[in-house]
C-alpha cells in the first residue's frame, strides 16, 4: 500500500512539474495554489459552454455566486460537523491605532499575528451550491425548481497533486424538489456528463463514491452514503493513471438541505435536492493530460468543441 501510495505520489508531482514547465499553471506558492494560463482559462470557459448548452433544456436562471458566504448559512449546511479539516474561515482586523501598531511589530518581527485578527461573519465557500439553498427558504415552484450555479469554492487539502487544487471552481445544475426529481435529475445528469466528457476524448467511467467524512462517526456516514448511492462520481486519468480522479459528481442530498434551511415542495413536504458539479479546472487538466500539453496539437473536433 506505501508503495502504491508513493508511486502515485511520485506520478501526481511529475505532471505537476510537467504543467508547471510548460507555464500551464504558475506556482501560487503553497501546495494547490496556482495561478492559470490564459489557455487553461479558455478551455475552462469551453468547457463551461459546453455544460450550459447540455443543460439548456431547464431554463434554469443562472446563478454566479462569490468564493465567501455568511457563517450562519455555512453552519446549517453541516459542514463544521462533517468536514472540519477542510473548512476556511475569514478573518479580519478591527483594532485601533494601538492594537494596529501591535500587530504590525509582529508582521515585521515575524511574529504571530495572526493573533490579532477575529472570525468575521464570512466563511469560505465549501460547496457551489450551497449558497443557494438559504435563498430558496419556504415553498418552492410547482414542480419543483432547477438553477445553474457557478461558484469558487476552497477546501483545504493541501497536495501535490495539481488535480487537488485549494480553491476550484464548480459549474452546477441544482434541482430542489421531491425525492423522485432530485433522484431523476441526478441520473439524467451523470449521462449527459459522461457524454460530454466523452465528446471531449476522455476515456471516462463511473463510480459510486463518497464524500471524506470526518473522523469515527464520519465513516459511518461515508458508507451509508456509498450504501444508498447517493454519490455518483465520473472518473478520469489526471495525475495517476493508477487512481482515476473524480472530474464531476453528481450528488442526491435527500432531504439535509431542505430540513437546514426550511425549504419544502408547493405541496408543503420537505424539499429533496440533488445536484450535478462540474469540476472544471480537473475537466481541464484531464485533457491536458490525455491530448497534452500543446493544445494547437489537440484534435480538431476538440478544440472546435472548446473553441480553443
Ligand atoms: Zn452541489
Amino acid at each position: 500500500m506505501a508503495a502504491e501510495t508513493s508511486e502515485v505520489q511520485r506520478a501526481q508531482e511529475q505532471f505537476r512539474d510537467e504543467l508547471l514547465r510548460a507555464g500551464v499553471l504558475v506556482d501560487g506558492g503553497s501546495p494547490g495554489l496556482y495561478l492559470r494560463s490564459g489557455t487553461f482559462e479558455r478551455i475552462v470557459a469551453g468547457i463551461d459552454r459546453l455544460v450550459s448548452e447540455a443543460g439548456r433544456s431547464h431554463r434554469a436562471p443562472v446563478l454566479h455566486f462569490p468564493a465567501v458566504m455568511t457563517r450562519r448559512d455555512f453552519e446549517a449546511t453541516g459542514y463544521v460537523g462533517s468536514f472540519p479539516d477542510l473548512l476556511g474561515s475569514i478573518h479580519t482586523f478591527g483594532g485601533g491605532d494601538r492594537e494596529h501598531r501591535r500587530m504590525l511589530a509582529e508582521v515585521e518581527e515575524g511574529g504571530s499575528w495572526t493573533e490579532h485578527l477575529q472570525p468575521s461573519d464570512l466563511m469560505m465557500c465549501s460547496a457551489a451550491c450551497h449558497p443557494l439553498y438559504p435563498t430558496r427558504r419556504g415553498k418552492l415552484a410547482r414542480g419543483g425548481e432547477v438553477y445553474e450555479v457557478f461558484g469558487q469554492v476552497f477546501r483545504h487539502e493541501p497536495s501535490v497533486d495539481p488535480a487537488r487544487m485549494q480553491t476550484f471552481r464548480q459549474h452546477e445544475f441544482v434541482r430542489l424538489g421531491d425525492d423522485t426529481s432530485a433522484v431523476a435529475h441526478r441520473d439524467a445528469w451523470v449521462e449527459r456528463a459522461v457524454d460530454i466528457h466523452r465528446s471531449l476524448g476522455l476515456d471516462v467511467s463511473t463510480e459510486v463514491a463518497n464524500d471524506p467524512f470526518f473522523g469515527r462517526a464520519g465513516r459511518i456516514m461515508a458508507d451509508s452514503q456509498r450504501d444508498e448511492a447517493l454519490k455518483i462520481e465520473i472518473v478520469a486519468t489526471v495525475s495517476s493513471e493508477d487512481r482515476p480522479t473524480a472530474i464531476t459528481s453528481a450528488n442526491c442530498h435527500q432531504d439535509h438541505f431542505g430540513q437546514s434551511f426550511g425549504i419544502e415542495t408547493a405541496e408543503g413536504r420537505v424539499a429533496h435536492t440533488s445536484c450535478v458539479g462540474f469540476g472544471v479546472e480537473r475537466i481541464t487538466l484531464a485533457l491536458y493530460r490525455r491530448h497534452g500539453l500543446d493544445v494547437e496539437a489537440w484534435p480538431a473536433q476538440v478544440r472546435s468543441l472548446l473553441a480553443v
